[in-house]
């Protein structure tokens, strides 16, 4: 195994000599369409040189790197303000999945793809009427000859503009009578370029475009294509879920430090550093992210991370974000140019989806609330 220092000169000496103006700093959360094209082509250069697979395994075609290497790549890449990852649904949370419940033969057909950024994802969950309560999906599926045909709608569909496939979760069973209701749902692995596939993009609170309304209308895909075996999709499906984040967190904590840097020059420079009560809500969100980081980092050198751990993080770091944008709102409030306004209003505008992806706050307190304190089971549908 290579030793973490020289592992870290090199996708230093990497960067430096890959990372390009065109792509510096570019899309994140509410700027998913910046810059697309160049990311793009940069994902592709970041997977030519083996780093989209890092955590794969050597049997897959990773690279099979501890998790400290791992941490140190997405240090690096956060510090030099390389591009947010086009590639992320397809390599984070696709592979894995196929990796540990698809055939040999998906495995063969989606994992080298995957690998090179050649085809993009994603994530067929939620529709009008099952969000938190995905169970609800009405989506359908059947099997035509060596095909399933759908039929339904996906909602808040992110990217599935630039998708060729969609993870799909779809009812290919009726719901067993008085049984739960996620027996009988199916994991598909659905083309998006095809005619029974509508992509209708939603304007955002930003005036951006980043998720979609996803209409399947007789839509195919081939009978080989379901993950784990048809009607039991919801195991797959939470896989999936739980695959989402990891090492990828610092990175992201990184680029939570440089916001709030730069929000700090920006009071200095209009004035409201001097405030104090502006000063001391800064103050408070570096004691806070430093909190948060540090917990991170333990919680990820831990041979067990402590019960409720992702919702805690997700908690933690969806509440600082929050708060990061209501500060920038009032430190906006005394200067700052149009370039200023445009950034802060934008994280402010977007932060507030946070407590809503990736499982709602209140979700995440319900599963403390069940899993880790022990308390009753909140009465469902
Ligand atoms: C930016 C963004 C990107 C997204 N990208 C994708 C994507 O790519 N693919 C995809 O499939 N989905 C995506 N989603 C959808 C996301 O997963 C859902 O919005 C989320 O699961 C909540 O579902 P919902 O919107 O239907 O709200 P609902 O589930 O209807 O919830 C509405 C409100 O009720 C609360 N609530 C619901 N149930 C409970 C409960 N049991 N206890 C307490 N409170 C409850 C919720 O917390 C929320 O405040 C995205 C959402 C956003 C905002």
């Amino acid at each position: 195994m290579q030793d973490d220092e020289a592992f870290r000169r090199e996708i230093r000496d990497w960067l430096a000599a890959n990372l390009t103006d065109d792509v510096r700093g570019a899309g994140g959360p509410g700027r998913e369409n910046e810059a697309f094209p160049q990311r793009l082509a940069f994902a592709r250069r970041l997977a030519a040189a083996g780093w989209t697979t890092l955590a794969w395994p050597v049997a897959h075609g990773g690279r099979g790197a501890s998790l400290t290497q791992q941490v140190i790549f997405h240090e690096e890449y956060a510090k030099a303000a390389a591009p947010s990852r086009v590639d992320h649904i397809g390599t984070t949370m696709v592979g894995p999945t196929l990796m540990d419940h698809g055939t040999p033969a998906q495995q063969r057909r989606f994992l080298p793809a995957l690998a090179a950024v050649d085809e993009l994802w994603c994530q067929g969950y939620s529709e009008p009427g099952a969000g938190s309560d995905l169970a609800g999906v009405t989506t359908r599926a059947r099997l035509d000859g060596d095909h399933w045909v759908l039929t339904g709608q996906k909602v808040w569909t992110s990217l599935a503009h630039v998708a060729d496939w969609c993870f799909v979760l779809a009812r290919t069973e009726p719901v067993p009578d008085g049984g739960p209701r996620h027996r009988g749902l199916s994991y598909l692995l659905v083309p998006m370029r095809q005619p029974g596939v509508t992509v209708r993009p939603i304007r955002q609170l930003t005036g951006d475009s980043e998720f979609n309304e996803v209409f399947f209308d007789d839509a195919r895909t081939e009978a080989g294509l379901v993950v784990g075996r048809p009607g039991d999709g919801w195991k797959v499906a939470m896989a999936t879920l739980a695959y989402e984040r990891g090492a990828a967190t610092v990175g992201q904590q990184i680029g939570f430090q440089r916001d709030l840097d730069d929000l700090v020059a920006l009071a200095r420079r209009t004035g409201a550093a001097t405030d104090p009560l502006l000063r001391e809500r800064l103050t408070r969100a570096w004691i806070d992210l430093t909190v948060l980081r540090s917990h991170t980092l333990r919680s990820l050198s831990a041979p067990q991370p402590p019960p409720g751990n992702p919702s805690v993080v997700k908690l933690l770091w969806t509440r600082w974000r929050q708060g990061l944008g209501e500060l920038a709102m009032d430190v906006l409030a005394t200067g700052g140019d149009d370039r200023d306004a445009e950034r802060w209003h934008r994280l402010f505008l977007f932060s507030r989806a946070d407590t809503v992806y990736g499982g709602s706050n209140e979700i995440q307190r319900g599963i403390i609330a069940e899993r880790v304190l022990g308390l009753p089971r909140q009465a469902r549908r």
